[in-house]
């Protein structure tokens, strides 16, 4: 069964307005998707094609106008658009501007101890825990002080990283995560991710513009076309010789 499942998902915004009348233009026509246990999906597309909204959706942190979202085969909201609190902890995203997703007053100990303390970790078991995920991004725990955003672009998307591991989650969402890190960075995040999908099941949305990136990693690609995604059938064949 999958884990994550998108059925038929319509989505239209309002444009434009200022001088001409308010249109709906459909950014997700009849998109359908899914991710299975310990599979990473990668999505790629231009700037605009709705990338980033179907990941929304995915998350619940937007309403699809029609269509099915399921998680684990259950709907991923209920009728009043509350997500369970175990979907909550199961599914992580992580975005692409790590400064705009931690708060400026944080430490970097705080950035990743936020989540453990709200699942009812402290003292000595939470010190050891964000201890441990910090050194799974490999981020020195003796800079676990300072704060979050006097840290390097790629730092701080490593923290990222670790706060969206922090609970274990089953699903995760990377949205143009890694595309900023340098190529020695990436490699080591990939090779974490890997460890988790082949130890623990964890699944993989992952959207970049960056396909070589995948190579080795993603088991399915599909591109945004007209507002839905379309598998790409060899994806990591070489170019052919001119
Ligand atoms: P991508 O991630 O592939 O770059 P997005 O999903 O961000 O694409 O955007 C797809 C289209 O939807 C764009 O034209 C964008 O302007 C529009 N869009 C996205 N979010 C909103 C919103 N909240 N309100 C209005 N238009 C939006
Ligand atoms: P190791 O290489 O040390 O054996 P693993 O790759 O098995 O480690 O992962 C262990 C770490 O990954 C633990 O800190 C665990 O909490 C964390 N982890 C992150 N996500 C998950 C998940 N979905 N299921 C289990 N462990 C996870």
């Amino acid at each position: 069964m999958s884990l994550l499942e998108l059925r038929q998902v319509d989505k239209s915004y309002r444009q434009g307005g200022l001088f001409g009348p308010r249109e709906a233009v459909r950014v997700l026509d009849r998109a359908s998707l899914d991710v299975g246990r310990g599979e990473c999906v990668a999505l790629l597309g231009p700037s605009g094609a709705g990338k980033s909204t179907l990941a929304r959706i995915a998350l619940g942190l937007e309403w699809p106008d029609s269509g099915e979202v399921r998680f684990d085969g259950m709907p991923l909201l209920d009728d009043r658009g509350r997500m369970a609190a175990a979907t909550r902890r199961a599914i992580q995203a992580v975005f692409q501007d790590p400064y705009g997703a931690t708060s400026p007053r944080f430490s970097a100990f705080e950035v990743i101890a936020e989540p453990l303390r709200y699942a009812g970790l402290s003292g000595a078991p939470l010190r050891a825990r964000v201890r441990e995920l910090a050194e799974q991004v490999e981020l020195d725990p003796g800079a676990l002080s300072r704060l979050a955003h006097r840290f390097s672009g790629g730092q701080l998307q490593r923290l990222c990283i670790a706060r969206a591991l922090a609970l274990q989650p089953r699903l995760l969402v990377l949205d143009e995560a890694v595309s900023s890190l340098d190529l020695t960075t990436q490699a080591r995040v990939l090779a974490l991710l890997t460890g988790l999908r082949r130890r623990h099941g964890v699944g993989f949305l992952f959207i970049t513009h960056d396909l070589r990136l995948l190579r080795g990693f993603a088991d399915r690609v599909l591109v945004m076309e007209d507002g839905r995604p379309v598998e790409v059938d060899d994806p990591f064949a070489p170019e052919p010789a001119i």
